[in-house]
């Protein structure tokens, strides 16, 4: 039984579903929209940092009213060097892309505790059987990983800590990784939310999505007692194990003749193959479907997965880095691919974190001491290195 009649059906309200209904909103009022989300709000639980640099001047009355913490700069730490990068750092959570969605999004358009149980190009199926019909639809619902390729995985637990005293830190450490390597290339990130409350999340470059939440939360705790730093308070949670992609094929993964709707974010493979961060591409997505001038059901698939395809495209020295991080270097000596990356000038960097590295920049990475043995490096670019993990599955994306 149709229930409902909408232009545009996005399947999700995460980072990149929220993100296209703020850019429909905004740039194409006129389309009645309506975004389905299983959750009872917006966003899941998420704080999600980016680089300013990541963000096209264009591009920024998107995301600039969600930002919550802004820092002009931010440091990394290595065995043998630190570094502070004069590239502005920005976050924000759940809780603004939620707040956001309500203020702007027309009466009608969030569903929120609604799951979608088929998708099509034009119809959506609802968990209580209600069916929308939509001119297009838009699948946004997020991935726990990628069939047909393969890779390795980041495995994280983040918390909000209140502390007895002020932290010290002025800027964000992006990675501390002058930690113990254990079960692969690990580092410890801070970011300073105030005096006394900062976010610290440890983090494994690893072969397996799978560890254990308690002894994550214990390495924080040691971190924060070896900074001096007494806990009052755990103010929140998050943890995720991402998929960092290192080969694979894309026709695979989402083949051309495949006959379902639109996709949007981490379904579509827009994601940084090595950091698995997606919120660049996420922007640059929502920009691009509110310019569209055909938005049917079949012309925005077609344009989607062009889209996807040509990302993919341009992704292959990212995941030929994956491939050297996974295939070549010991699970100890994993680091040292980021440590020689980040001896390379500010705006290399702020390029390959934005996805928008030039043609001349992987020789300019891959130059001076290389990070891992030549023959190693070889053999993992031909496929010979340590084999790459599939990354099907198991993921854990919220
Ligand atoms: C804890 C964590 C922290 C991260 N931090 C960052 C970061 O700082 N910067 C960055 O760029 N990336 C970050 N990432 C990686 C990635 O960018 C995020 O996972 C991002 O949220 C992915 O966006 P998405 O829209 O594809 O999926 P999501 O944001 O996960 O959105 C998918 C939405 O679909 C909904 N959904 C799923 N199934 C259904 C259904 N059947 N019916 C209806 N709704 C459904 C979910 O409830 C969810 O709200 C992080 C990931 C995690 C897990």
């Amino acid at each position: 039984m149709q229930h409902d009649n909408v232009d545009i059906a996005i399947l999700g309200g995460g980072l990149a579903g929220g993100l296209i209904a703020l850019a429909l909103a905004k740039l194409r009022p006129e389309l009645r929209v309506a975004v389905i989300e299983a959750g009872a709000q917006a966003g899941g639980n998420h704080v999600w940092s980016f680089f300013a640099s990541d963000v096209a001047p264009e591009h920024a009355w998107l995301v600039e009213p969600l930002i919550e913490h802004r820092w002009d700069d931010y440091e990394v730490r290595f065995p043998k060097f630190s570094r502070v990068l004069p590239t502005p750092y920005r976050s924000f959570s759940s809780k603004a892309l939620d707040a956001a969605l309500r203020a702007r999004c027309a009466a009608g358009t969030l569903r929120f505790s609604r799951e979608v149980i088929a998708a099509a190009r034009t119809r959506v199926t609802l968990a209580d059987q209600s069916v929308i019909a939509a001119g297009a639809v838009i699948d946004a619902r997020g991935t726990r990983g990628f069939a047909r390729l393969t890779g390795g995985w980041q495995n994280f637990v983040g918390q909000h800590l209140r502390l007895a005293a002020p932290h010290g830190l002025v800027r964000p450490v992006v990675m501390d990784a002058s930690v113990a390597q254990i079960d692969g290339y690990r580092f410890v990130y801070l970011l300073p939310f105030g005096p006394r409350e900062v976010f610290v999340e440890d983090t494994y470059y690893a072969e397996s999505p799978m560890f254990d939440r308690d002894v994550l939360a214990g390495r924080i705790a040691a971190y924060a007692a070896a900074q001096g730093w007494d806990i009052t308070a755990v103010l929140g949670e998050e943890r995720g194990a991402l998929p960092v992609i290192g080969g694979g094929s894309f026709d695979r993964c989402w083949p051309a003749d495949d006959p379902g709707p639109a996709r949007a974010g981490t379904r579509a493979v827009l994601v940084h193959p090595l950091t698995s961060y997606s919120l660049p591409d996420a922007v640059r997505f929502a920009v691009h479907v509110a310019g569209l001038s055909d938005l049917s059901g079949d012309a925005l698939a077609h344009e989607s997965r062009r889209y996807a395809a040509a990302v993919w495209q341009r992704g292959g020295f990212y995941r030929l880095l994956g491939r050297m991080m996974f295939g070549a270097a010991t699970p100890a000596r994993r680091y040292r691919t980021l440590e020689h990356f980040y001896t390379k000038p500010a705006a290399l960097i702020e390029r390959f974190y934005a996805g928008r590295s030039h043609w001349s920049d992987p020789a300019r990475i891959l130059t001076g001491r290389p990070p891992v043995s030549l023959r190693r490096a070889i053999n993992a670019v031909r496929g010979r290195g340590r084999p790459l993990t599939p990354l099907d599955s198991g993921g854990l994306s919220g």
